[in-house]
Parts: structure tokens; C-alpha cells; sequence
């Protein structure tokens, strides 16, 4: 018996039948938890895994096994907080028991008509989007009077949309004995309000993060500039030889900028967020599982229930907020048995957050370097050769003909060849048009600079600072680091678990102080990044290891100077991005 597992589970024979037919061999973990205590008629339910391990299945075979078929009035419904998850969870329902059981979609931006056609037929189970539901409550077109289950579905993105109110309305009209299961990839600490008010001896079932933050996916990361994410990312699509990938920012804004120098660069990019209608996300979602377009870039909210799988690459072009979002980000991808990569891109600003994430999500993320230019003109010589030979077996190159010969005659081959290589590709295989992207090593322990409010004026010395710093705040002198003195103050950068201690410690020292002013404060962001403000302090310190040696402000200028163009949109996206 092939699918014993979920035989042991209880399913029946029917069930497993259906199974069998979608290719499902053994159950996920959130399926292994849920479905046994499902089935018996007992608890409410919790449930927490992330994205892509099956919670549909875990809700909806025990409720497709337990329902007896009336094609009268709705015994369960499905709340999804998107319409295309509504579709899709009514599809895999579906799917699990095809013959004698009637489900149905409803959701907002669909004709009312068809809708009421089918509720007036009488349907088992509804799967919808709150409002819609509530419309139809309203209109009693629909009746929840026999209602046995109610599944909350992505119950976090749920709250996150401001359903609650939607919610409550809804549970309202279901009839007291009804079963709530709630199913979600997060906990916010808000679900637990939710589940106080509404649910009665609940049990709480979750799978930890650890587990399936899954082995298929690849994790690495890339120490970047921020304004050098663009070229690390052109690099990187540039070097896969089949891209098929989902890029992360955090905001609208950034998105547009992102597609928008894209395109300009000829990739065949999209973009999604909030701001983008259904009708135009629908469209962008079809081309993309259709593959017209291979990169699609998104918001965290966007992107939410999007179901596309095959992906290979998930790009974390700025840090998710927290590290279940990155969590859930990784998770589109090295799914189904299928491996993906995952990359994050940090910035130094972003390094604080990310070793903290890292430490959350308890994922072996590993360090990688850019490909080169070098690695870059090797893959698309290596493209263009592949795909040279396709048109040459296809012999579809008949137009050319004539122009051919008439080429041959005048020019030495070579010359012919490289001269209309030269004319397809301009410099695209020249190595020196893929500027260097400058390394940073951001200090891994991590770091703060300070500001402190005494300089040449009142006789300090860098020395001096070192000492105050080790003398007054303990910290060993060799982890005080790129001091520098200016006229009425001084900056210095220390570990960063030592900082807040230190600005305490010296801001109490009376004898040191002039006025009422803090002594020492954090150094602000404009006076720790040299290449911002080449004027201003050295940055040796934070980005590059001590003895590696490192390079001045007016070196890094020259050298972007000396780069490619870079185009005015791009400057507009690096300081909105900010
Ligand atoms: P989630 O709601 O947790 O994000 P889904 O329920 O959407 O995940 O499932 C993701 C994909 O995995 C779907 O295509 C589903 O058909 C498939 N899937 C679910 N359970 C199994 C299983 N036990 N074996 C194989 N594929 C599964
Ligand atoms: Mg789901």
C-alpha cells in the first residue's frame, strides 16, 4: 500500500484514491499533526507551518473526508484572505474528492450572478474572501445555519488586511457548535486575541521554522552596496542560465524603480504591490507562470499566496522586516523537490538585522562572492554558442542567405563574424563593461560609532579618546577602532554590544562635560559612510578589516567615476529607497 502513511492517519479509501491520482505520496508534517485530530470531532484548532508545506491538504482532506455530501447548505466554509487563494484552495479541495461533493469559490470582483446561480443549487463547502461572504450574508444568499467548519486560511495575512471585523461578522451568523480551524504560516501575538474570542478548547499545532526552512533551498548572501545592488543583480540573472526568479523590496516605490531599471537594461521584469489592480495582477501572474515574463519583483504583501513553483531563485533585494517574512520569502522557492537559491543582498546598514535574522531563523546562510565580468562573458559566450548551434540545426536562418555570401566575398570570415558579433551583442562581451563591484567586508561582530563631544579644542588626541574609552568603559583598546579627532569633537567606533553601556558610562562623568548636552551619542548614518560624504570620516574601521587595507573615499570616486553611467532614475531610487 503506497499511501500508508496517510491510510494511518484515517483517511479512508476514497480519499487515498484521490491521492493517488494528484501524486501525493506521503504526508507533510503540519498534514501529519493536523489531520488525526481533525478528524476527530473534537478541538479547535491552531495550526502553524510555513508557506508551501501543505496546510491546504491538512484542512481540507479531513473535512472532505467527514463531510456527508447534501448539495443543500453549506456545512464548511474557507476563508481566504485573496481571491486567488480562494481559487486555489477550492481547486485543491476539489481535487481530493471530485464526484459527489460540490465546493464552490466567492469572492469580491467576480460576476454576483454565477455566484448566486450556484449557492441557489446548493454547495458543501465555500471557499471566499471575507467580504464577498459577507455580502452574500447580507443579502441572505447565503446561510450558515448548518455550518459545521470554519477554516481561517493565511489567518495572519488575514489580520494583516484588516479582516477582523469581516471575521467577526461572518462567525456571528454560524451556528454555535461549529469548529474553527485556523491556519497560518506566522503567529503574530495577535492571533491569540483572535483565538481567545472566538475558540473553544483549542490545540495548538505547530511545526517549527527550523524544519522547514527547507534543505532544498540554497541560502546565501552577498556583502553589497547599496548602491551596487542593481549590477549585483543584473550579475546574477545574467550568470543563471535559466532565471525564473521572485525579487523582494520593501516598498512600492522601489519596486517601480527596480522594474523600471530593468527593462531599461532589457530584462523582461514585472512588478506587483499594492498599488497594482486585480485585473493587472492577474495578467502579470499569468505571464509569469507561463514564463513571457522571468522576473517578477514584489512586495512582501504582493507576493503573498502567490503559487508558483519552479522557481529558481528567490532574491532578497532588501532585508524582509522580520525573519518569519524571510521565512516565508525562501519558502517560493526549492519547493516540491526541486532546489532553488535563495540570496539576500546586505548592505552594511542592513548587517545589524541580518545577524539577528540569521540567528532566528537558525539557517546556515552562507557567504558568496559576485561573479566577476570575467564569469559573466564566459557564460554568454558559452549562451550564444548553444544557441548559435539551435539556429543552425533548425536551418532557420534561410533570410540571411544572400547577405551572407555578399559579407564573405569582402571580408575575411573572421572579421565578418566578429564585426556582426560586435553589431549583435555591442559590448557585451567585452569584460572591462562590467565595472568592478567594490568587496566590502562588513565587521562580522558588528559595530557602532560614536560621537563624542570632545576634540582638538579641549587638548584630545586620538590616543587620548582610546584611552577614555578602555580606562572609563572597559573595552580592550585593540576593539577601538578608527578614531579620528576634529576640532570640538571625535569619533570612534566600538563593538556594538559595548555602545550603549559606553554612552552611558561617559555621559555620566560630570568632570567631562561642558554643557548639558550628551557627551557621546550615536554617530549618525551621513557621518559613518565616507563615500557619502568624502569630506568627512574615514569609514576604514566599519567596512574593511583591520590590515586588509582599504580604500580612501577619493579612490572609491574616481574608480565609480571611471565606471559605467550611471543613469539619473537609479540616484532617485537609492534615495528614495533610503
Ligand atoms: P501552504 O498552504 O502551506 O502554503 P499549499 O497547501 O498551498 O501550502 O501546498 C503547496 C503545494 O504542495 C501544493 O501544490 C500542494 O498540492 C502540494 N502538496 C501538499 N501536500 C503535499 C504532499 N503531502 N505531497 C506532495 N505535494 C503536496
Ligand atoms: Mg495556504
Amino acid at each position: 500500500m503506497i499511501l500508508e502513511e496517510f491510510q494511518e492517519l484515517g483517511l479512508s479509501e476514497r480519499t487515498l484514491e484521490a491521492l493517488a491520482a494528484k501524486g501525493f505520496e506521503t504526508p507533510s508534517p503540519i498534514q501529519r499533526l493536523a489531520i488525526p485530530v481533525m478528524l476527530e470531532n473534537r478541538n479547535d484548532i491552531i495550526a502553524q507551518a510555513q508557506t508551501g508545506t501543505g496546510k491546504t491538504a491538512a484542512f481540507g482532506l479531513p473535512i472532505v473526508e467527514r463531510l456527508v455530501p447534501e448539495k443543500k447548505s453549506v456545512q464548511a466554509l474557507i476563508l481566504t484572505p485573496t481571491r486567488e487563494l480562494a481559487i486555489q484552495v477550492n481547486d485543491e479541495i476539489q481535487s481530493f474528492r471530485k464526484n459527489d461533493l460540490r465546493v464552490t469559490p466567492i469572492y469580491g470582483g467576480a460576476a454576483m450572478n454565477e455566484q448566486l446561480r450556484r449557492l441557489k443549487s446548493g454547495v458543501d463547502i465555500v471557499v471566499g474572501t471575507p467580504g464577498r461572504i459577507l455580502d452574500h450574508l447580507r443579502r441572505e444568499t447565503l446561510s450558515l445555519a448548518r455550518l459545521k467548519w470554519i477554516v481561517l486560511d493565511e489567518a495572519d495575512e488575514m489580520l494583516d488586511m484588516g479582516f477582523i471585523d469581516d471575521v467577526d461578522e461572518i462567525l456571528s451568523h454560524a451556528p454555535d457548535e461549529r469548529r474553527i480551524f485556523l491556519f497560518s504560516a506566522t503567529m503574530p501575538d495577535r492571533i491569540s486575541g483572535l483565538a481567545k474570542k472566538y475558540m473553544r478548547d483549542v490545540e495548538v499545532l505547530r511545526v517549527e521554522t527550523k524544519q522547514v526552512t527547507t534543505d532544498l533551498t540554497d541560502q546565501i548572501y552577498f556583502e553589497v552596496r547599496e548602491s551596487d545592488k542593481f549590477d549585483a543583480l543584473t550579475r546574477i540573472v545574467d550568470v543563471e542560465n535559466d532565471f525564473y526568479g521572485i525579487i523582494f523590496c520593501r516598498t512600492k516605490v522601489a519596486v517601480d524603480q527596480l522594474v523600471n531599471n530593468l527593462l531599461e537594461r532589457g530584462y523582461a521584469a514585472e512588478g506587483l504591490h499594492g498599488d497594482v489592480s486585480q485585473a493587472q495582477r492577474e495578467k502579470i501572474l499569468r505571464k509569469f507562470k507561463k514564463r513571457q515574463s522571468t522576473i517578477l519583483v514584489a512586495t512582501d504583501v504582493a507576493a503573498r499566496g502567490i503559487d508558483v513553483t519552479n522557481l529558481t531563485h528567490v532574491i532578497n533585494y532588501s532585508l524582509p522586516q522580520d525573519p518569519e517574512s524571510y521565512v516565508h520569502r525562501i519558502g517560493r522557492t526549492g519547493r516540491a523537490g526541486r532546489e532553488g537559491t535563495a540570496i539576500t543582498f546586505i548592505s552594511p546598514a542592513e548587517n545589524r538585522q541580518f545577524l539577528f535574522m540569521q540567528r532566528r531563523v537558525k539557517a546556515d546562510i552562507r557567504k558568496e562572492t559576485l561573479p566577476t565580468g570575467h564569469d559573466i562573458v564566459e557564460m554568454k559566450k558559452l549562451k550564444i554558442k548553444s544557441e548559435l548551434a539551435e539556429i543552425v540545426e533548425e536551418e532557420s536562418y534561410a533570410h540571411y542567405d544572400g547577405i551572407a555570401r555578399e559579407l564573405l566575398a569582402e571580408l575575411d570570415p573572421e572579421v565578418a563574424l566578429a564585426a556582426l558579433m560586435r553589431l549583435a551583442f555591442k559590448n557585451e562581451l567585452d569584460e572591462s563593461s562590467y565595472p568592478e563591484i567594490r568587496r566590502i567586508d562588513v565587521d562580522r561582530r558588528g559595530t557602532a560609532r560614536l560621537f563624542i563631544g570632545l576634540g582638538k579644542a579641549d587638548g584630545y588626541r586620538p590616543k587620548m579618546i582610546v584611552e577614555l574609552l578602555s580606562r572609563e568603559c572597559g573595552i580592550p583598546q585593540q576593539k577601538i577602532d578608527d578614531v579620528k579627532c576634529l576640532e570640538d569633537f571625535s569619533f570612534a567606533t566600538i563593538p556594538f554590544r559595548d555602545a550603549e553601556a559606553a554612552m552611558k558610562k561617559l555621559n555620566s562623568l560630570r568632570e567631562l562635560a561642558n554643557d548639558d548636552r550628551p557627551l557621546v551619542k550615536l554617530a549618525k548614518e551621513s557621518e559613518k559612510k565616507s563615500d557619502r560624504n568624502p569630506n568627512g570620516v574615514s569609514d576604514r574601521g566599519r567596512n574593511f578589516r583591520p590590515g586588509q587595507g582599504s580604500v580612501s573615499a577619493s579612490d572609491r570616486a574616481g574608480r565609480r567615476g571611471g565606471g559605467r553611467q550611471r543613469t539619473a532614475p537609479k540616484r532617485d531610487y537609492k534615495r528614495r529607497e533610503r
